[in-house]
């Protein structure tokens, strides 16, 4: 129907007769002559009608969104009206025919301005919002980076499988959406949580590397980087290690910077959750600013200063904001004390390194030396400790470091990192540990024996073989090296307090595939939606996902989710208690 997509006309075009299909994005009638920016998935061009040379529909009948086929000539637009914003900026289209392909309703929502428009409204014309350059973009994006790891998954010999959606129970946590069965009533059956159970057998199958493009659904509360339903780049691999599972990964990652950037991804550095915990108080540091914690253990080690006698004693060094005021500095204290902590203590570096705060008089001098040594300090900054139990002081910092360094999403470039050896247990509930990643996740092997004697919350320093991959500060995926002997997933179980009987009916099947020579295996997954989204600059995954859920996990356009009818719910045997108001 067209030779060249209206976003695509360029000045070399000019003199040539094009043929285009596209929508009015806006029109202006200047008596006489009307302008039009027609827009399709290229982008826009303007298109000139004089009605009195144009054959065809009448252009003064046309409006917003109308769905149009244009014959033209291109030509260069006259001096003074060039828009360097627009690939087609330097060209405009003068008319000869013009096609109505179909009518638009004036649209309920302006299509490229999103200051003005409310959500709602947004999402139940979700197609038309589909129109906006941004979504377009960031359709695009995704789609490259689809078929880039796709590629790099290929090409280093893993073979697509996919699992089954109607599934039993999957153990990520969270939880379940359920389905009725209708042949067995009163039963149901698990929408995937991810793919875990079903990959850990195609490794007992001899698949020996297996990825997915894989639909997971989780039923949580939703989030600016939370879906119910969601996309991970699923894998996993026999006869490996992390290593060998992080490598795959970041080769794919880089695949993905790749095809959206065109820049290449250098060497992802690793850390240990130890590390990253102690220099940026979070699990998932974000590495595109400085700002990391430093240890005061040293400096204040015998200190008479009550409010550091503590467990840890640990600050941040702030450069050249040495004269906030009184009021950001409170709003500090109170944003640690919210956080946990007793308090903050700030100290203003001076010219000569000399100290100044309320609390300066309760330090030793020698203790004012070290502090300004330790953390490297200029005058001119500012310093702010926590001390306490170290766990806290850790999150404490770590999180005021975030406020108070944060680029925006599209800022400061991509810093990925790998976070290893994460503890194995996350906390203790009722004197029995809850497994931070799953409970397939093996134990680190140095800390075996500590795992066979630990009790109560020392079975927090157990470490596993489990690790992340961050990006930004953003946690894009986990993974780890698994259980594959029976006997130490059942000692796992009974540790977690999951008994015989109900392991038997939860995953009985995977303990008796392990029973038939279960190859060592590890694996990973990682949210694509959050890697787009970090590769599309937006910091809320809706923009990239085509028909997203709002907030309260509705579809405005679709209606869902709705009640089904009574006869539909006596199949399943089911019947719903009137939901309390
Ligand atoms: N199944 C895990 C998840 O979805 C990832 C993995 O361990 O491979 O988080």
């Amino acid at each position: 129907m067209r030779t060249h997509r209206a976003g695509d006309v360029r000045p070399d075009d000019a003199g040539s007769t094009v043929e285009l299909c596209g929508w009015v994005a806006a029109r202006r009638d200047h008596g006489g002559v009307v302008f039009l920016d027609v827009r399709d998935a290229a982008g826009i061009v303007q298109v000139v009608v004089d009605p009195e040379q144009v054959e065809g529909a009448d252009v003064h009948h046309v409006r917003a969104e109308y769905c149009l086929r244009i014959t033209g000539t291109v030509r260069p637009r006259p001096d003074g009206t060039v828009n360097p914003d627009l690939a087609t900026g330097g060209v405009e289209v003068a008319a000869t025919t013009l096609e109505v392909l179909n009518a638009s309703e004036p649209p309920p929502i302006p299509i490229d301005d999103r200051t003005s428009a409310d959500e709602m409204l947004r999402l139940r014309h979700r197609y038309l919002d589909l129109r906006s350059a941004r979504l377009q973009r960031n359709l695009r994006i995704r789609s490259r980076v689809n078929n880039a790891v796709r590629n790099a998954m290929d090409a280093q010999g893993f073979v697509e499988v996919e699992t089954p959606m109607l599934i039993a129970s999957t153990p990520e946590g969270a939880r379940d959406f359920v389905v009725p069965s209708r042949l067995s009533p009163g039963e149901f059956y698990a929408l995937p949580q991810s793919p875990q159970l079903f990959k850990q057998l195609l490794m007992v199958g001899g698949l020996d590397r297996y990825y997915q493009v894989a639909r997971c659904l989780r039923d949580e509360d939703l989030r600016a980087d939370r879906q119910f339903e969601f996309m991970q780049l699923d894998a996993e691999m026999s006869f490996a290690d992390g290593d060998d599972v992080r490598a795959v990964i970041s080769e794919a990652i880089r695949a993905a910077v790749a095809a959206v950037t065109g820049e290449p991804l250098g060497d992802i550095p690793t850390l240990t959750y130890a590390e990253a915990m102690a220099r940026f108080g979070s699990d998932k540091p974000d590495l595109r600013f400085g700002l990391e914690l430093v240890d005061l253990g040293e400096v204040f080690g015998a200190t008479e200063f009550r409010a550091f006698q503590a467990d840890a004693v640990k600050a941040i060094r702030v450069p050249g904001q040495g004269d906030l005021g009184r009021a950001r500095l409170d709003a500090l204290i109170e944003r640690a004390q919210g956080l946990g902590a007793a308090g903050l203590v700030w100290v203003r570096v001076r010219d000569g390194r000399t100290l100044e705060a309320p609390t300066v008089k309760f330090m030793s001098e020698a203790e004012q030396l070290g502090l300004v040594d330790v953390t490297g300090a200029e005058a001119g900054d500012l310093l702010l400790i926590v001390a306490g139990a170290r766990r806290m002081v850790d999150h404490v910092l770590g999180t005021i470091r975030n406020d108070l360094g944060r680029p925006p999403v599209h800022e400061g470039g991509l810093h990925f990192c790998w976070v290893v050896d994460f503890p194995l247990f996350e906390e203790i509930v009722d004197g029995r540990p809850v497994p931070a990643h799953h409970p397939f996740t093996a134990p680190h092997p140095d800390d075996v024996t500590l795992l066979e004697r630990a009790v109560g919350e020392e079975l927090l320093s157990v470490r596993s073989l489990s690790y992340d991959l961050v990006c930004n500060g953003w946690e894009l995926g986990s993974g780890s090296v698994r259980i594959h002997r029976p006997d130490l997933q059942a000692a796992i179980f009974a540790m977690l307090g999951i008994d015989d009987e109900t392991a038997r009916a939860r995953f009985g099947f995977l303990l008796d595939a392990f029973k038939y020579g279960a190859p060592p295996h590890a694996g990973f997954a990682f949210g694509l939606d959050r890697l787009v989204a970090i590769l599309a600059g937006e910091d809320n995954i809706r923009e990239v996902i085509a028909f997203p859920k709002t907030q309260s996990g509705a579809d405005p356009l679709t209606g869902a989710p709705t009640p089904v009818d009574d006869r539909h719910l006596r199949e399943l045997g089911i019947s719903v208690r009137a939901p309390k108001k």
